[in-house]
């Protein structure tokens, strides 16, 4: 700070303590004093589906409206119209996320375009005759929407608020970051030191909190060096823009677990559904250069061939039957449905993911949150990826509310000690169901497949249970 400005910032301060200012107070007036167009109050580096929802959110929270907040997005703004085609990139949003996405006008956006309600699910194992159903019948809401990843993004973008306070750079990327108490030689962690952002094109945007959701390669969360946990499961999860016969009323999430990994078919229509199979990298390779008709036959039969039964398996679960049916009122069994056939698939539409665990131990420190993939990163099979990074939204927006009407600074480090808290209180068992899932069902061993054959035939049993299934994965 220079001289000049130093004596001006004394002078500052002793009028505010005259006048009764707190030093919150002070401090903000003294950075609207200090601001120009590179120092801000938030940088958003990351302009994924969350990022961009963080955005959204906290352009519109009246409560921010003082606040300079920029998103920083590395790929170009792209002009979105609605295709007639379905895309294979898609996600089952959950009733929590709608409720979020609603708040905030991007849901009716979303209507306005296209999603599938699902009513219904079915998941079943390749290994035996056990089964779990779940739908929201008694819940009088449905269990999930499926909305191609592309509509959210348009949707959320046309959402965002055109206030004067945020400012979104695409075309932009965030080369490096200097943050204070972990970059080397910038050891200050007061009210002064700041985030430093360097851009490709060679200018610098300061700023109190910076938001890392640049994506599971998250830049931001390697320069804090947090230790992340990983997890190749050496899978691929393939995609596909399925064409299903006939026009019928299509509303079910149908799931069937084989040793290679879950095949999933979600409704997107009712001719079309979206594909998203887990199997071996290998397999996936291979599956995407079989010819189309190969190709169908190749999906059509993943769900229906029985060459994996585990007869020990089947005996143990029919006489599990026999005893649930005769102890329970309703009866054990659910009514097993047939899964659509597959007579087409859109061209060009197979693509493969890697698929991984991800999790950073920490997603805070002093000035610099992760958020979305950037702090977690899961297996698809239970579609949650996404929703947790909304869920993420919504906590940090509402935090950082809190602070700005408390006066707090909004990179403190308690204020995002306690995002850390309650994030990783929602995100962790998460975590961990979905990965131990992931690794009892890539296992055809008999023992396994007869425990966990035994377990979901008693859960699918148990309708309570089931409803507390329902709504865990609701929120
Ligand atoms: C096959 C598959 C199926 C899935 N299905 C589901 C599902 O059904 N339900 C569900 O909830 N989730 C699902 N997911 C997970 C979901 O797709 C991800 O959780 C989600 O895309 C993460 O969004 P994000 O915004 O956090 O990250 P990303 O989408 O990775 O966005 C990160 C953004 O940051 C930008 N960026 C990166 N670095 C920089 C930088 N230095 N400067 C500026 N910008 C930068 C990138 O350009 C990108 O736009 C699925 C995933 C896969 C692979």
């Amino acid at each position: 700070m220079s001289c000049k400005l130093m004596k001006k910032s004394v002078c500052c301060l002793k009028l505010a303590r005259h006048c009764n200012i707190s030093y919150n107070v002070f401090r903000t007036l003294q950075t609207n004093q200090d601001a120009n167009k590179d120092t801000v109050d938030i940088v958003i580096s990351g302009g994924g589906m969350v990022g961009t929802t963080l955005a959204c959110a906290l352009g519109k929270e009246g409560f921010l409206h003082g606040k300079k907040i920029v998103l920083l997005e590395s790929a170009s703004e792209k002009k979105f119209d609605l295709p007639a085609e379905y895309s294979n990139r898609t996600c089952a949003l959950s009733p929590a996320t709608v409720n979020l996405l609603s708040g905030l006008g991007v849901w009716d956006e979303i209507l306005q375009m296209r999603c599938q309600p699902v009513k219904r699910m079915q998941v079943w194992d390749s290994c035996s005759d056990s089964i779990i159903t779940f739908n929201n019948d008694d819940l009088n809401d449905n269990l999930a929407y499926i909305v191609e990843n592309d509509v959210i993004l348009e949707a959320v973008k046309r959402s965002l608020p055109k206030s004067h306070n945020l400012n979104i750079k695409y075309n932009t990327s965030a080369k490096s970051y200097i943050i204070p108490g972990i970059t080397p030689g910038h050891d200050g962690l007061d009210q002064n030191s700041w985030v430093t952002v360097q851009l490709n094109d060679g200018s610098e945007i300061k700023t109190k909190l910076l938001i890392g959701a640049d994506g599971m390669n998250s830049t931001v969360r390697k320069t804090c060096e947090f230790h992340t946990l990983r997890s190749d499961y050496g899978q691929s999860g393939l995609v596909a823009t399925l064409k299903l016969t006939g026009d019928t009323e299509n509303n079910v999430a149908w799931q069937r677990f084989l040793p290679t990994g879950p095949i999933a078919m979600l409704p997107l229509s009712n001719t079309d559904s979206c594909l998203i199979w887990t199997t071996t990298t290998e397999n996936a390779k291979h599956l995407k250069q079989l010819s189309e008709d190969s190709f169908i036959d190749a999906v059509n039969d993943a769900f229906w061939h029985d060459r994996d039964m585990n007869s020990l398996a089947i005996s143990a679960g029919g006489i599990l039957n026999g005893v649930l049916n005769n102890i329970l009122p309703g009866g054990a069994s659910s009514s097993r449905q047939l899964p659509p056939t597959v007579v087409g698939i859109a061209a060009n539409s197979r693509a493969a993911f890697p698929l991984g665990l991800l999790h950073s131990s920490s997603y805070a420190g002093h000035r610099v949150a992760l958020i979305g993939d950037a702090a977690h990163r899961i297996h698809p099979l239970a579609g949650q990826g996404v929703n947790l990074g909304f869920g993420d939204v919504a906590c940090l927006r509402n935090l950082l509310v809190e602070a700005v009407k408390n006066g707090t600074d909004l990179g403190s480090l308690a204020l995002l000690a306690e995002y850390e808290t309650q994030r990783q209180r929602s995100v962790l068992p998460v975590v961990g169901v979905i990965d131990g899932l992931q690794r009892l069902y890539s296992n055809s061993f008999t023992p396994i497949v007869m425990i966990r054959s035994l377990g979901l035939q008693t859960v699918n049993s148990l309708h309570f249970l089931k409803n507390i299934i329902i709504k865990q994965a609701s929120t």
